[in-house]
Parts: C-alpha cells; sequence; structure tokens
C-alpha cells in the first residue's frame, strides 16, 4: 500500500478557527465586516509593535499592491524588486504600469545584495528617475540584510515595501519582520506559516497610512452619504469568516514557529553527515528566521548525488519536494526588464531542491525523510 503524501507545507488547524467562524454566523457578520476582522489586526498590530498600524486584506499579493497604490507608483516609474521570489512580489508593479528593476541576491541570506541594489539605483538615477520603492524580500522565512538595505533607503530616500509575506515569526536583531518597510506585508495563504485560507495583512506605520489603505481596499469610496467616487479603487478586504480562521491561527503561532525551527534541526542532524549537500541556515545571529521551508543546495560532481536523483527518490515514496522561486530575471514575463547583479540566484535556482516542512510532520513522516537521505548514496 502507498503511504500518506508528505506535503512540502501544508495547512495545520490550531483547533478553534470553527469557533470563530461559528460567531461570525450567529451574529451574521458573515462579510468584510466583524469582530474576526477587528481582533485578528489587533493582535496582530499589538504583536509586531512598534507602530504596526494592521489592514487585513483578500492576499498578500492585494497588500504589495496596495503598498504601492499608498506610495504613489504609476506608470513608468522604477521600482526595485528582488528577483529571487514567487511572482507575486513582481506583478503588482506591472498592475501599475510600472517598470521592474530586478536585483541579485546575496549569498548568506539569499536576499536582496546592497552593492546589487545601490547599482540598480544608481541606474535609475541616471535615466533621469529616482526609483519609488525598494521591495526587500525574506525569502523562506530568512531575514534580509536589513541594517544594509535601510541605510541605502534613507541615503537615497527611497521608500522600502518590506514583503515578508513567508516570514512570519522571523526576527533581525530581535525586531519582527514585518516592522522595517515604511509599509509591510505578510501572506496567509494557505502554504505559509498560518493561514486564513486565504489573505494577507498590509502594515503601515501611521493612522493615517492604515486609513488610506482600507479607502483604497473598499473601492475608494467616500465618505459621503451617496456612493461617491474619485479614484480607482479595489475589492480587497479580507471578510470576516477568514479572519475567523486566522484568529485561531494566531493562537498557535507560537507553537508552529517552535516546531518549524524543530524541523530544522532535524534536517542540520541528518546534512551534518552528507558533504555534498548544503542546509540553508541562518547566517548569524542576527538573524532568527521561522524556517518556513528549509532548503538545501546540492554541489559537487558526484554523479550519484544530484539535485534530480533527490527529487525523484522522493517523489517515488510520495513525498513532495520543489525547486527554488525561479528568478524573475529569468521568467519569459519579465525577461525583458534589467537586471542587477551576477548570477547568484541563478545557481541557486540550478542547485536547490525545498523540503517539506510542515508543522504536522509525524515523527513516522520524518523516519521516511529521514531514510532517503541517509540512504541515498545506495
Ligand atoms: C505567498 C507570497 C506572496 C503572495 O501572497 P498571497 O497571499 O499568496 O497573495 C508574495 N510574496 C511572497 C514572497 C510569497 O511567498
Amino acid at each position: 500500500m502507498k503511504e500518506n503524501k508528505i506535503w512540502l507545507s501544508p495547512p495545520h488547524m490550531g483547533g478553534n478557527e470553527l469557533k470563530y467562524i461559528q460567531n461570525a454566523f450567529d451574529t451574521n457578520w458573515v462579510s468584510q465586516y466583524g469582530s474576526n476582522i477587528d481582533e485578528f489586526e489587533k493582535i496582530l498590530g499589538n504583536s509586531l509593535g512598534d507602530n504596526s498600524f494592521v489592514t487585513a486584506l483578500s492576499s498578500g499579493t492585494a497588500a504589495i499592491h496596495l503598498a504601492l497604490r499608498l506610495l504613489g507608483v504609476g506608470e513608468d516609474d522604477f521600482v526595485i524588486c528582488q528577483s529571487f521570489t514567487f511572482v507575486a512580489s513582481a506583478n503588482p508593479i506591472l498592475y501599475q504600469k510600472a517598470i521592474p528593476v530586478f536585483v541579485d541576491s546575496e549569498t548568506s541570506t539569499w536576499n536582496l545584495c546592497p552593492n546589487a541594489v545601490e547599482d540598480a539605483i544608481k541606474y535609475c538615477l541616471k535615466q533621469g528617475k529616482k526609483p519609488k520603492a525598494i521591495i526587500t524580500v525574506s525569502l523562506y522565512g530568512m531575514p534580509f540584510m536589513v541594517d544594509e538595505i535601510l541605510e541605502l533607503s534613507r541615503r537615497y530616500d527611497i521608500p522600502v515595501i518590506e514583503d515578508s509575506a513567508e516570514a512570519l515569526g522571523s526576527k533581525y536583531k530581535n525586531k519582527p519582520c514585518g516592522t522595517f518597510g515604511d509599509l509591510s506585508v505578510i501572506s496567509f495563504n494557505g502554504n505559509k506559516i498560518i493561514t486564513t485560507s486565504g489573505g494577507g495583512i498590509l502594515i503601515s506605520r501611521n493612522q493615517e497610512s492604515k486609513d488610506k489603505a482600507l479607502y483604497f481596499a473598499t473601492q475608494a469610496k467616500e465618505n459621503k452619504d451617496y456612493y461617491s467616487h474619485s479614484e480607482v479603487g479595489y475589492n480587497y478586504r479580507m471578510s470576516n469568516i477568514s479572519a475567523g480562521i486566522g484568529r485561531g491561527q494566531l493562537e498557535v503561532l507560537e507553537n508552529r514557529i517552535l516546531k518549524r525551527r524543530e524541523n530544522h534541526v532535524f534536517y542540520k542532524e541528518i546534512f551534518k553527515n552528507i558533504d555534498e549537500i548544503n542546509l540553508f541556515e541562518e547566517p548569524g545571529k542576527d538573524f532568527f528566521s521561522n524556517f518556513w521551508l528549509n532548503t538545501i543546495t546540492i554541489e559537487g560532481n558526484n554523479a550519484e548525488i544530484t539535485r534530480e536523483n533527490l527529487k525523484r527518490k522522493f517523489s517515488k515514496n510520495n513525498i513532495e519536494t520543489r525547486y527554488l522561486w525561479k528568478p524573475m530575471h529569468l521568467q519569459p514575463l519579465y525577461k525583458q526588464y534589467k537586471f542587477f547583479g551576477s548570477n547568484v540566484c541563478g545557481i541557486l535556482f540550478e542547485n536547490g531542491l525545498c523540503l517539506p516542512s510542515g508543522t504536522n510532520l509525524t515523527g513516522n513522516d520524518k523516519d521516511r525523510i529521514m531514510n532517503i537521505l541517509m540512504n541515498f548514496r545506495s
């Protein structure tokens, strides 16, 4: 009999989600208003601290789009964006008819390389236009080089949109991801560390910015007693049902972070003994990752120990693995746009693999994974 499938990062309910959904039904607040939304925003705002004004939205992608709108990004504006990411970091740039300028990763965090960011800024300035924003990513939960990137942001006076979609619970120098951008984004898609089934938040640094986000997220409807609109808006608000799932999930967030980090230790033990495979780890004590996904790179010339062999072996045993994100500058959709850097993220893409990292991995699941990795040579 085939054993059950081990997924990369499946949803993992905490137990109280249905209670909050039931409450939404009982009070008939099943739409885009209600106490689940209010509480979800409040709890997240308090836990992030540091002037975090949270707007609950239908997706992380919507949050990135609103961030660009709030910064006034429009046609033919330059926006600097990490190339090594999920496509949702970049697509909203095109929604706004702006021009993405992609930047390579550095090897320690796999995120924005500060030197390459500066090259990109200088290129834009030479074209006579300062970039309107820098989109940072904390890939697989690993915080980016925050000090270095924020220093560039200040020196050139360019706002940062922090795409921490994958990094809820991660920290840099003990400060949580979601607090570093002029505007920050976290996703609650089904595969993230916790989920609202689908959803995201935009984090603003003051009430005025939050109010503006809410306005754009609700069709830019003006405060009059008839429907009055002067600008284009969107239907981007989170539903009170989804927020109910989110409330239940927030109750177990701390546990989920511990579990993901436990998974990381599990892999660390295994890969200690396999020279050809490098587990991606925190580059120093300033970095605290939620280890949303554990990732490896496979190096060396051993004909047997290759990424494809490993992937095949996992797949035969009904275990899901995935390639790393394919960089944006290598995507057909984005190939006409500028890229700054060498090819760090391209090489990572060629050699890397994501391993099962869900918080509901059982002991038996881990044994199956370990078996494959330990017997890989034979
Ligand atoms: C998941 C993700 C997003 C998009 O979030 P959705 O909620 O799925 O729209 C954006 N950026 C990154 C890096 C992501 O991983």
